[in-house]
């Protein structure tokens, strides 16, 4: 029987989500959608950033039509208010990318230390490459200059000497927009401490002040803590390249051993890759009854394996309950960031077992399991032997796996770009200046029950794709596109002219995988890189970044730092910040002048397109070349 509801079609775009959210529905179990109808009306003062907690004087609310109150307690007004909370949000994003930026740091140190077995460095060039950034002796053996340039990043976190080095990337004319303003980021540490400072009662209230430093703590995490990650990520499991796999729930397999990699880090779930291709333990799971270990991955842990060693993509964020409620899931391995808590309620419900793996990020309903760089090797292996011990208490009758899954290819770094176009910018730039090409957008960000599931993502991408606008994504949007088939070689159908005649010849998708949620630095690369070969600053470019479904304070900061570095971006979901008409105007119109670049919002994603095809055609014109 179908349980779903006519209105459960608003919901998701996509068949695998509804049959699973009828799935939910027929057994009684709760899932994210119902709990965002429970919390309706959501509250006003919060939407509009007019209510603060910040002291136990409060909490405090500013009345936004005038008749209530119009200060807090310690007389901040609303301005004052807004500013405060979005850069508390925006450095809550930066702390949670740096924090799993210097995991993997702590990894290479380890690693250099000859204390990390199972770890070491798959990427000698990169590291080669990385230590001469940092200035790290060329000659020391690897293991050695591992060591030497895990601890010079380590300097990236605290009271640095100048700025941060990865800033050095970009053109002097950006550095000096960002001298203007005393926005250059220092340590990585420091701008996240110091907004909190900031935004502690008494301290800045100054609300343009307020989202100076917003702006920096943001630079602090694109060009620190984020790019740490995504560059260190690379060192220890080597750099993407293009690589065959597949997407949706139909991924998980009902004969096999099914494993699920959630949360942001590749520290556990390279290891967990590893140990499943163990003969011994796929003997044992033969043993079972099972015909294999299906490791599968959702969110970014899913994109960080996925991008290397082509992993399946079970889904993006709101799938993460429903993955469960197939009831084939032997085990879900956690690290961080958009782990729902719901989980061990649900996994409760099933066979399932649900593992933490992060000291820092306990789940109820959980067993825990930490790693650390000299265990963790271990820790992979006894993960997939407890999933494969499991496999014997599924219930078969409880199980219903939706959906065929659909072909993608992903693995696009910025290195793999370079190769495929022979080494130099030179082909794309020339595509671009003849129009073939006419821009490129950075579509990224997560799920959120306020917009239909992918359906911001999808929209957007095909209408960019048609004009030939050449799109790069990381995240939840990276699942969303490829759901929709945007990533196989094939869909340069769907491009218009120019750019299918671009990709039919390189042989690659017009919406290129570049990775997880922190590789949207490899974005920001990819833009410092074409506007260094064309001798301009990153706002001359005809680029555009856009996140119609975020729902997180690290894609606040995301958004952030692509402004902050000169890339106009469209949120398809408002901040809260329409409390205060200051920080509105600083943020839609404010920073044109100072950065080159704003942020726009616009809930519906084909106007969003018009919005960023204009602005492509307008940045064109200003780099004197042949506009529509
Ligand atoms: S900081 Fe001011 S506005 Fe915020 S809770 Fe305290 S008194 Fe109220
Ligand atoms: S894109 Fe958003 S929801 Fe998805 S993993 Fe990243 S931060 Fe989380």
């Amino acid at each position: 029987m179908d349980h779903s509801s006519p209105s459960d079609k608003n919901l998701s775009i996509q068949p695998d989500t509804l049959a699973m959210i009828a799935k939910a529905r027929a057994e009684g179990l709760e899932v994210v959608w119902d709990r965002a109808a429970a919390q309706e009306p959501q509250c006003g003062f919060c939407e509009l950033g007019l209510s603060c907690r910040i002291c136990v004087m409060g909490p405090c609310r500013i009345d936004p039509f005038g008749d209530g109150p119009q200060r807090g307690i310690c007389g901040a007004d609303a301005h004052i208010m807004v500013a405060r909370n979005l850069g508390r949000m925006v450095a809550g994003g930066a702390a949670a990318h740096s924090d799993h930026g210097r995991d993997l740091v702590e990894t290479l140190l380890a690693v250099g230390e000859g204390k990390a077995p199972g770890f070491g460095i798959a990427d000698t060039a990169k590291l080669d490459r990385l230590a001469a950034e940092f200035g790290v002796e060329a000659e020391l053996p690897t293991l050695d200059k591992a060591k030497e340039l895990a601890l010079a990043i380590m300097e990236e976190y605290g009271i640095k000497k100048g700025y941060l080095t990865f800033t050095r990337r970009l053109p002097e004319v950006r550095l000096e927009k960002w001298r203007a303003l005393g926005i250059e980021p220092r340590g990585v540490d420091w701008e996240v401490t110091e907004m909190m400072h900031r935004t502690h009662m008494g301290v800045d209230n100054d609300a343009t002040n307020l989202l100076l430093q917003a702006l920096r703590v943001a630079l602090a995490d694109g060009w620190g803590g984020s790019m740490i990650a995504t560059e260190i990520s690379d060192v220890l499991f080597g750099t993407p390249k293009p690589t065959a796999s597949q997407v949706n729930l139909g991924v998980l397999k009902e004969d096999q051993v099914n494993i699920i990699l959630h949360g942001h880090s590749p520290l556990v779930s390279e290891m967990v890759v590893r140990a499943a291709q163990d003969p011994k333990l796929l003997a044992r799971a033969q043993e079972l009854g099972a015909k294999g270990i299906n490791v599968v991955g959702l969110c970014c842990t899913g994109n960080e394996v996925l991008m290397r060693q082509g992993i399946p993509m079970v889904g993006n964020h709101l799938v993460q309950e429903l993955a469960l409620v197939t009831g084939a899931v032997e085990t879900i391995v956690v690290d961080y960031q958009c782990i729902m808590p719901s989980l061990g309620d649900l996994a409760a419900c099933y066979h399932t077992k649900f593992y933490t793996t992060a000291t820092k990020a306990k789940f109820p309903g959980a067993i825990h399991l930490p790693f650390s760089p000299e265990t963790g090797e271990a820790l992979g292996r006894e993960l997939v032997v407890q999933a494969v011990e499991n496999f014997a208490l599924r219930r078969p009758e409880r199980v219903l796996i939706p959906g065929t899954p659909v072909a993608q290819v992903s693995g696009f770094s910025v290195e793999v770009i370079e190769q495929a176009l022979g080494g130099t910018w030179e082909p794309l730039l020339t595509a671009i200046k003849a129009g073939q090409i006419r821009g490129a957008v950075g579509v990224v960000g997560c799920n959120n029950p306020k917009v239909v599931q992918d359906y911001g993502h999808t929209t957007l991408t095909r209408k960019l794709i048609e004009n030939d606008i050449l799109v790069v994504d990381t995240g939840c949007a990276a699942v969303a596109h490829a759901k929709a088939g945007f990533k196989q070689a094939e869909a340069a159908e769907l491009a218009g002219p120019g750019l299918k005649a671009v990709c039919q010849a390189l042989g690659i998708p017009p919406v290129l995988h570049m990775g997880s949620c922190v590789d949207n630095t490899r974005i920001i690369n990819l833009a410092a890189a074409l506007a260094q070969a064309l001798g301009v600053d990153l706002d001359q470019l005809p680029l555009a970044a856009a996140a119609p479904e975020w729902y997180s304070e690290k894609a606040a900061t995301i958004a952030t730092y692509a402004v902050a570095s000169g890339i106009y971006t469209v949120l398809g979901v408002m901040p809260p910040v329409l409390g205060s008409s200051a920080v509105t105007d600083l943020l839609l119109n404010g920073l044109e002048a100072p950065l080159g670049a704003t942020f726009a919002v616009e809930p519906d994603p084909t106007k969003a397109a018009d919005l960023i095809m204009s602005h492509i055609e307008a940045k064109r014109r200003g780099l004197g070349l042949k506009a529509r």
